[in-house]
């Protein structure tokens, strides 16, 4: 069975480029999308398509045991597989947050752990298809102008990027605004070989140089204006009603910044159900920083303006973007399905991801950021008791070890820290211990 994959412009679905052109954006300047033909797709049943991607879920049979891959019949159909660069992406645990949940009010919680993966955070999904598309150019002659791969990135993009481009042995080029990312994220590409460049600006300067230095073609563009990231994010949306056996979640709620991956979630859910394979898509919210908040200030004013915004220093520093590059994407698709967006201050996502933590996670800023919103709409009553609810945790905590430090030694300014668990310093002495031992148990005796 052969379908057949195009760029198209998202903004009127019309037009048709082919994917191995060098091509970003249509020549009326909106975004592209990837396009599928589903009505080849749909010679297969639902139930068929179901049983091909179990049988291949976190296999060995190299590419398709990747959580991306194991989708390649609506990531990059026509893709030989020889040239495809995995790491083995996706695939990623749905934790159930059974103790927080109940805690909560919600018992049907779960959280979905996209930064348990190679570089620590959801960007390797949408980097394995993009970097594969980049490597079958080169390596097919196709497009023997490609020097490298080059992106603008708040810290997870180019760690992802750096490390594929490593893995194919492709040259990587990743912009970051200096000083604005963790040190984590900042060693990253260094440690893969990628050329790593601090720009004196922020994430939106980083982006605008980018797209400058990308013109020529020399370097592929990797940021997700590249509709091709979205392809292998998309798959999120699929994994996660997969791995609730084919059963479709109430809630999804994502951090957004440069709003490619809520677009993509969209992407993935209307996709399987236009092949039958579900019959709804969850309510959506995306989650934003106060600091960082266009997408929330449009949504307030009833979608009616959008307004581009200088965005301030955030522990949730991999958002703080004021001028998203796919905000027509995300804001069309939110509009089609009645989709959310809210907010968190500083305080609401310290102490939200602190919260979840004492239960068994481990999150970053930007779950925090996810999390508080969920808690927003607990507390008003939207989200039900027996609704069942996704987080979608966008990376590991162990990359922002720095702001959970300083959180729980009460060093955040301007943060009350709620649920502070600062180390005891204490002589080596049995007496001693046992005594902190003691007072600890009284303390939280339940
Ligand atoms: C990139 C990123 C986001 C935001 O995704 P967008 O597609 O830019 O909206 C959220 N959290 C983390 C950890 C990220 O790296």
């Amino acid at each position: 069975m052969r379908h057949d994959a195009w760029f198209r412009d998202a903004e009127t679905g019309t037009g048709r480029w082919e994917l191995d052109e060098i091509i970003y954006r249509s020549p009326t300047g909106g975004l592209l999308e990837v396009t599928h033909d589903i009505e080849a797709l749909k010679s297969r049943s639902p139930a068929a398509w179901m049983q091909l991607w179990d049988s291949r879920y976190k296999r060995t049979m190299w590419p398709f045991g990747s959580g991306v891959w194991g989708k390649k019949e609506i990531v990059l159909p026509n893709i030989p597989d020889e040239d495809i660069v995995s790491l083995d992406e996706g695939g990623t645990n749905l934790f159930w947050a059974d103790r927080f949940g109940r805690e909560i009010g919600v018992p049907d919680l779960w959280v979905k752990q996209c930064g348990v993966s190679h570089t620590g955070s959801f960007k390797d999904l949408g980097m394995t298809v993009l970097v594969s598309q980049v490597n079958h150019l080169m390596k097919s002659g196709k497009q023997p102008g490609i020097l490298g791969v080059a992106c603008a990135s708040t810290g997870d993009t180019s760690a992802a990027l750096a490390a594929y481009c490593a893995a194919a042995g492709i040259p990587a080029v990743v912009l970051l605004p200096r000083g604005k990312i963790s040190p984590a994220q900042l060693i990253q590409p260094i440690a893969n070989n990628a050329l790593t460049l601090a720009l004196d600006t922020d994430f939106d300067g980083c982006m605008r140089v980018v797209q400058q230095l990308t013109e020529d073609r020399k370097l592929y563009l990797a940021n997700s204006m590249n509709s091709l990231r979205v392809e292998g994010q998309k798959t999120v949306a699929i994994e996660m009603v997969q791995q609730f056996d084919w059963e479709v979640p109430d809630w999804v709620i994502i951090p957004g910044g440069n709003l490619g991956n809520v677009s993509a979630l969209y992407k993935g859910f209307e996709e399987i159900l236009a092949l039958g394979i579900i019959n709804r898509i969850p309510t959506i919210v995306c989650a934003q920083a106060e600091a960082a908040n266009p997408l929330y200030r449009a949504y307030k004013s009833g979608w009616r303006e959008f307004h581009a915004i200088t965005a301030g220093e955030t522990q949730a520093s991999a958002i703080r973007i004021g001028d998203p590059v796919s905000r027509s994407k995300a804001i069309k698709a939110l509009m089609r399905h009645d989709g959310k967006v809210e907010q968190a201050s500083e305080q609401e996502i310290a102490d939200a991801m602190a919260r979840a933590d004492r239960t068994g996670l481990f999150n970053c800023p930007h779950t925090g950021v996810a999390l508080a919103a969920m808690l927003k709409f607990i507390a008003r009553g939207e989200i039900k008791k027996g609704h069942r609810v996704v987080v979608v945790s966008t990376a590991h905590g162990l990359k922002f070890g720095e702001s959970k430090a300083k959180y729980h030694t009460n060093t955040l300014p301007g943060i009350t820290p709620t649920y502070a668990n600062p180390p005891v310093e204490l002589a080596a002495k049995v007496d001693a211990v046992y005594d902190a031992v003691m007072r600890h148990m009284e303390r939280t005796r339940p």
